[in-house]
């Protein structure tokens, strides 16, 4: 087997990018029916497709000895009182875990087991937060003007399932009420 080299890449600590690579970007079209307020949703887009994160890959291959990692970017902004978020997912190997280190902002990372339970921390800058294994994971920016940064690491193997939260959601969701983030029952669970 070829052995591997190391090799070194800068990120940003100040707004989280790289410049030697170009991120995946999430605009809020591609984020349908994961907001609450639908009709919220729709009309932003009537008007514009903001940006809602940005992220790297940096195409390491995707085996249990490899490490994959990189920055997340998440903007500032809402759908109706729902702060801007990212997709989330469960790990298709569902036995590996993730740690996120937030360089800038603040922010939630929301977690969910895929039986049920909900668990949440809050990131500001200099806090990491582990993911176990078997937790769905979002991160959430909750800053009115500032963009939220995190870098994270995990197996590169992983692989990723977005379809199971694209579908049901997650238990809990992050809404602004009287100027500060709250966490809610997702009306669309039903529960
Ligand atoms: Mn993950």
């Amino acid at each position: 087997m070829k052995e591997k080299k190391s090799f070194s890449i800068k990120f940003s600590l100040e707004d989280g990018y790289s410049p030697d690579r170009t991120p995946t970007r999430r605009m809020l079209s591609d984020m349908k029916g994961m907001y609450a307020d639908t009709k919220a949703f729709e009309s932003i887009l009537e008007k514009e497709d903001p940006c809602v994160y940005e992220f790297y890959e940096l195409g390491i291959p995707e085996k249990s000895s490899d490490l994959a990692f990189g920055t997340t970017i998440i903007n500032p902004g809402k759908v109706g009182n729902e702060y801007f978020m990212t997709k989330g997912h469960f790990h298709k190997k569902l036995e590996t875990a993730e740690v996120y280190y937030c360089i800038k902002g603040h922010g939630y990372l929301l977690m969910e087991h895929f039986k049920g339970k909900a668990e949440i921390q809050e990131m500001t800058p200099g806090i990491s937060v582990y993911v176990p294994p078997k937790f769905a994971h979002r991160s959430i920016n909750i800053s009115k003007s500032e963009p939220f940064i995190m870098f994270f690491v995990f197996r590169a193997d992983a692989g990723h399932d977005y379809k199971t939260i694209e579908t049901k959601g997650f238990r809990k969701i992050i809404v602004e009420k009287n100027g500060n983030p709250e966490i809610i029952n997702n009306p669309k669970r039903g529960e």
